[in-house]
């Protein structure tokens, strides 16, 4: 049985992939932070594992992954999903809120990463999988740091693509367009119906749409493929 885990999973996009992942008979780690309810009634309803753990803390995320390695031998699929926006001006923000955004974003990734790979190259196999967005392709007025941190998803994911090749490790990376989930829950109607309007396929998209490309990067279909930013947004970025 092949060990998925999935960061920020408890809600929205990452909550999705652990839900397809089990129907694919992974084992699914279901790494939340503060929404606990939510993951053990997820972990109950798909069989899978909770694990609590701050992505941004160093040594939580150490334990996380000890915890995986002594339990279950080790991550063979890493779904880097955690995140947050801000939305405001740029001159309005503080650099505490960067320091959020970027830990939460981009530091995440950094840890759990690294924590994550020594297991993968013994096994010369592994995938790993960013979620960026669009925003961190094309820029994000009114997000700068949220677009700054997803454009480092991006490169994070090319030069470790080349790094980790020839241990047999492929790293891609997903630029989701807008999706229906609590990250755009303070989006009015109408700005939600004009972004869909904006859409090529003239819709929204949904978790489900995300997940299944998650998917296709886990599996056999994906494994010439390495170092790619998959737009998953209805052409809206076209
Ligand atoms: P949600 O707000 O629905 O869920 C965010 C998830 O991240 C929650 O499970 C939350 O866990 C977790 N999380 C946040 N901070 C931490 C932390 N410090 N440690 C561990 N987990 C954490 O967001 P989405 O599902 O919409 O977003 C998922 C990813 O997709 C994000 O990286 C986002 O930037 C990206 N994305 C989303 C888009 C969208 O339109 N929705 C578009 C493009 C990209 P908990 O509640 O337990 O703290």
């Amino acid at each position: 049985m092949k060990n998925v885990l999935i960061t920020g999973a408890s809600r929205g996009i990452g909550k999705e992939c652990a839900v397809i992942f089990a129907k694919e008979g992974y084992r699914v780690f279901i790494n939340y932070n503060k929404s606990e309810k939510e993951a053990f009634s997820l972990a109950e309803e798909i069989g899978g594992v909770p694990l609590k753990c701050d992505v941004k803390n160093s040594q939580e995320v150490k334990d996380m992954i000890s915890f995986i390695e002594k339990n279950y031998g080790g991550v063979d699929v890493l779904i880097n999903n955690a995140g947050i926006s801000k939305i405001k001006l740029l001159s309005d923000t503080t650099e505490e809120e960067y320091d959020e955004v970027f830990d939460t974003n981009m530091k995440s990734v950094y840890l759990v990463t690294k924590a994550s790979i020594p297991y993968m190259i013994r096994k010369k196999c592994g995938r790993i999988i960013n979620i960026s967005s669009m925003w961190g392709v094309t820029g994000a007025s009114m997000e700068v740091i949220y677009s700054a941190s997803k454009a480092a998803v991006i490169g994070f994911t090319k030069a470790l693509a080349k790094e980790l090749g020839p241990s047999g490790i492929n790293v891609n990376c997903i630029a989701p367009g807008v999706i229906n989930t609590d990250m755009n829950k303070t989006l009015d109607e109408e700005t939600l119906s004009s972004l869909s309007e904006e859409t090529p396929l003239m819709r929204l998209g949904t978790t489900e749409d995300v997940a299944k490309a998650v998917l296709f990067f886990a599996s056999e279909n994906s494994s010439f493929i390495t170092g790619q930013v998959l737009s998953v947004d209805g052409g809206i970025t076209i």
